[in-house]
């Protein structure tokens, strides 16, 4: 298929390719095994400026916008999911700052974001708020020299590797959702620290863990807009992040449809190699169709992103919950055509399989999803945009 990429997206694109073929393909198996943050991977990623891709050019980044991040996740998740959850959920964190912040802010942490030297994280999710964010209980309270925040966050990716975390927390809870806002907190200010660490199914060379909050007093600067304004920074923030879960979801199945075709032309059995079979073909090509789909429809949401459209959620929504959905029915495919040796922890498809579960579940789970989308399609009577 012709997505006519710019000259400068196919750079990105390829340049993505190649760090992943070359420094992410050796240690994949390795990351996954130990549960291991890819520290030197970050770095390669950093010294190819592929930090800078999402960053506007004046905090020292590259310009670019939803597309290129897409074009950067899809490739590092054709080799490892967990690397590109790193990168994707950085990116998030990031969004917060550029979407929000002021111009002092930008100035203070995007550059050092871009460089590579910063990592970030965004955090919304607690025990008692997951698809429900309006039941987070951290406070912030206003005292003198700043918010005083108390009580965690669970499930947070790139905690404690992150250097910066954008945090949902109420600053007025006689108000719920309406008293939500946004603020940073650096790593190492005094009253914030780490939690448990959690093992993972899948993506396990990405970290994920809780945040503590302790009368950690972060200062005014730090909040990011209009205080009150938290939950709707954060829903539109994920309009703008969910064609990246896409791109991830697109990525892994690639991967393993990619493994399936070389496995399937390779392994011979009743005398041919069982690419020769119907049955065997007619799935590497439902799946080839299906990953096709899936990257038409994550481009079209990127691009829909980019275009400055204002109702972004059906897009995005849509091409995240069907790229993932395509992505755990490609991956487990995949696993089927290897047979014994695809189930086997030496052969890369069941980490794809392991992998791509979660695309369904985080930045909205596939079923709270489905109920934004009819609700966009309630509210304008099923009528086309
Ligand atoms: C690996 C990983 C990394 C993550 N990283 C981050 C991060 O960086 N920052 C962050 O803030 N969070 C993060 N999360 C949290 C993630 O966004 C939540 O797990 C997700 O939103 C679902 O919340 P939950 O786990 O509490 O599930 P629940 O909300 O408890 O849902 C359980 C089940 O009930 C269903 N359900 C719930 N309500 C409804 C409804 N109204 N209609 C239909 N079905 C419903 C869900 O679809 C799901 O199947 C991460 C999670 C994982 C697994």
């Amino acid at each position: 298929m012709e997505y006519f990429l710019t000259e400068e997206q196919q750079t990105i694109k390829g340049l993505a390719r190649k760090i992943a073929e070359e420094r992410v393909l050796p240690v994949r198996a390795e990351l996954d095994e130990r549960e291991e943050f890819p520290r030197a991977i970050v770095k390669d990623l950093a010294d190819a400026d592929m930090f800078r891709v999402f960053i506007p050019e004046q905090y020292e980044g590259l310009g670019g916008g939803c597309l290129e991040l897409c074009l950067v996740v899809e490739e590092l998740s054709r080799i490892c999911g967990g690397v590109a959850t790193t990168y994707a959920v950085n990116a998030l964190g990031c969004y917060t700052l550029i979407e929000y912040g002021s111009e002092e802010q930008k100035q203070k942490y995007l550059p050092d974001i871009a460089a590579g030297k910063k990592l970030a994280a965004f955090a919304i999710t607690e025990a008692t708020a997951g698809s429900d964010v309006s039941g987070i209980k951290t406070t912030a309270e206003k005292v003198e020299g700043g918010y005083l925040l108390n009580g965690s966050k669970q499930f947070i990716t790139n905690a404690p590797e992150a250097d910066i975390y954008a945090v949902i927390v109420l600053t007025d809870k006689t108000k719920g959702p309406r008293g939500a806002s946004t603020i940073i907190v650096e790593k190492g200010t005094p009253g914030f620290s780490f939690g448990k660490k959690e093992k993972k199914m899948g993506i396990r060379a990405s970290s994920t863990g809780e945040l503590v909050f302790r009368n950690c007093l972060v200062p005014e600067e730090n909040l990011i807009g209009r205080a009150g304004a938290g939950f709707i920074q954060a829903m539109r923030l994920f309009d703008r992040s969910r064609p990246g879960i896409a791109a991830q979801a697109v990525g892994i199945a690639q991967g393993a449809l990619e493994a399936a075709v070389d496995y399937a032309q390779q392994r011979v059995q009743f005398g041919q190699p069982i690419i020769t079979l119907p049955v065997v073909q007619d799935m590497l090509a439902e799946m080839a169709i299906q990953v096709e789909a899936a990257r038409a429809l994550t481009y079209a949401a990127a691009r829909t992103v980019d275009s400055g459209a204002r109702n972004l959620t059906e897009a995005a929504a849509g091409a995240k919950v069907f790229a993932s959905d395509v992505a755990v029915k490609v991956t487990a495919d995949a696993v089927q055509v290897c047979g014994g040796t695809g189930y086997m922890r030496d052969f890369p498809v069941e980490k794809m399989m392991r992998d791509a579960k979660v695309t369904q579940i985080y930045e909205g789970t596939n079923q709270i999803l489905r109920n934004a989308i009819a609700m966009e399609l309630r509210k304008r009577k099923g009528r086309t945009v």
